[in-house]
């Protein structure tokens, strides 16, 4: 109640102990890909654990898997796969000899067919929980203290305390405001919402041409609208290899991608059944802009906000992520942080399995470090963006001597076949040692090419190891074969011209 203080931590423990708290080895929060992927790593090593998550679907029902599964990259993969093939049969059947005639689209029934997909993977983890014997409570879960975690349980709304030796906070993140263009939920949309909508709007402006603007921007161009994206860099793509990103940004304004950079917005706000942007350009120029829709897109922070109770003590760095170590340890002896939650390592789904499986070993005194170099990257757009390990431009600021191999998917049989020669292939490596310091791809299916250069490097293989190892010919794949052979001018399929 405002103006009464909240009761002292351990009387607010002894208040609910009443209820008989209940036991557990491990309580992991959050049922995201790092908190429920921490929860089976623990109860496979038999520990009793609980995971608890709020997650709702529309039916009032938990729904585990995060926003990765709920309202994230899964709505986004399903989307960019219609999207791909609806653009397929309006633009580039014709050249395979294929008429059609009369083609529409029913978006409604596009988004119907994301929301199952969501459905059954979420009750797919559900699956997996009971399999594993753990607890799913669908509630909000708090930290009361370094064992003690309150859940206030969605259906009882009553509060039931939970105490384990080990606690593992797993709550992700979620889309950054701006002040400058609140989210009004119908004309200004964050990603969620842009993941829902029932048709395509004509004029779609995307503040932030990051991950989330570049793939939602594809899928509604895609879909037919006219994107406008703005962006406050003067570059485009810099966490990428320059040489991707300037192809990147090549092809996606052949697409139709207005991209503007150095476009920093001043404010947005509703006007008679349009939003009127205003932005000031890298010269200081003011423009204004009229558009149906407006996607904010601009960065994710942390979910802190009531994670842990003030008397807890546990530390925050100036950001508002969970502070850690290098273990995922927080401050507080016991507990742990995992994913989109600290500033260790990327916002990357598959940090933050890794991180769960980690974790989970190391309570069970297993050793399993991760390597934080050795993690891929990837923009789900079409085509494609992926990489692993240094870029050309970070590995020059620091004097690296290193040569380059790159190979264009436009002179590869399969790509030709396929019809989707845009992009390449780069592989940075070190000039004596031959060691690979980056991959770099942009190309269809650069998601699933970037595995094999993972591999290579999380075995330390040099690029001349890659250049010896036999690649199915015709693949997407021997692009990698041919840029480890470009390396020492020997790629064989290279054009003359290139
Ligand atoms: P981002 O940081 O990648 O991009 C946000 C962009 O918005 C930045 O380029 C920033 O300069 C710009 N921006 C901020 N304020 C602005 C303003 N006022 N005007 C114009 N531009 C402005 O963030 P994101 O795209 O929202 O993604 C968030 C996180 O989620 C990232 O860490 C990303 O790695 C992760 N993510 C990854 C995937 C994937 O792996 N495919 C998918 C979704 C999200």
């Amino acid at each position: 109640m405002p103006g009464i203080p909240s009761p002292p931590i351990t009387q607010h423990i002894g208040s609910i102990m009443s209820t008989t708290p209940i036991e557990y080895d491990v309580i992991v929060i959050g049922a995201g890909p790092a908190g429920y992927v921490a929860a089976i790593r623990c109860a496979q090593l038999g520990f009793k654990t609980a995971c608890i998550d709020d997650w709702s679907n529309t039916k009032g029902l938990a729904s585990p898997g995060g926003t990765f599964v709920n309202a994230g990259c899964i709505s986004s993969m399903s989307l960019l796969e219609s999207s791909k093939i609806y653009h397929l049969l309006n633009n580039e059947i014709s050249s395979h000899g294929i008429k059609i005639d009369n083609l529409e689209i029913d978006l409604a029934l596009t988004i119907q067919r994301k929301d199952s997909i969501i459905n059954s993977l979420s009750h797919h983890i559900t699956k997996l929980f009971d399999h594993n014997k753990i607890d799913c409570i669908h509630g909000l879960g708090k930290l009361l203290s370094s064992e003690v975690v309150e859940v206030l349980k969605n259906n009882t709304k009553k509060p039931q305390l939970l105490t384990a030796e080990h606690i593992i906070l797993a709550t992700g993140s979620h889309s950054s405001e701006l002040p400058c263009s609140p989210i009004d939920h119908e004309f200004i949309i964050g990603s969620t919402e842009a993941l829902n909508l029932k048709e395509a709007p004509k004029r779609l402006g995307i503040i932030g041409a990051g991950i989330i603007g570049l793939e939602l921007a594809g899928i509604w161009n895609r879909f037919g609208s006219d994107v406008i994206l703005l962006e406050a860099q003067d570059s485009f793509l810099t966490s990428t290899d320059q040489q991707i990103s300037d192809e990147a940004y090549q092809i996606f304004s052949k697409q139709g991608l207005d991209i503007r950079l150095g476009a920093r917005v001043i404010s947005a706000k509703k006007a008679s059944k349009k939003v009127i942007l205003e932005y000031q350009d890298h010269q200081g120029k003011h423009h204004t802009l009229h558009l149906d829709k407006l996607i904010v897109a601009s960065g994710r922070e942390p979910n802190t906000d009531n994670l842990s109770a003030a008397e807890a003590d546990l530390l925050l760095d100036e950001n508002g992520f969970v502070h850690v170590d290098n273990n995922c340890c927080t401050t507080l002896p016991g507990v742990y942080a995992i994913g989109d939650l600290t500033a260790l390592g990327p916002m990357l789904a598959h940090k933050g399995i890794e991180e769960g499986i980690f974790v989970a070993e190391n309570i069970a005194e297993k050793h399993s470090p991760i390597n934080y170099d050795i993690i891929p990257s990837v923009i789900y757009t079409s085509p494609e963006i992926a990489w692993v390990g240094q870029s050309e431009q970070a590995l020059k600021a620091i004097g690296e001597d290193y040569k380059i191999g790159i190979f264009p998917f436009s002179a590869s049989a399969r790509s030709l076949a396929s019809g989707k020669t845009e992009g390449l292939v780069k592989i940075i490596t070190h000039r004596e040692t031959d060691k690979i310091l980056g991959v770099h791809i942009i190309g269809d299916q650069a998601s699933e090419l970037i595995a094999e250069a993972v591999l290579a490097m999380e075995f330390s293989a040099s690029a001349e190891d890659l250049a010896r190892t036999i690649h199915a010919h015709p693949s997407i794949s021997e692009a990698l074969h041919e840029a480890a052979l470009a390396l020492d001018n020997r790629a064989l399929h290279l054009p003359p011209d290139y």
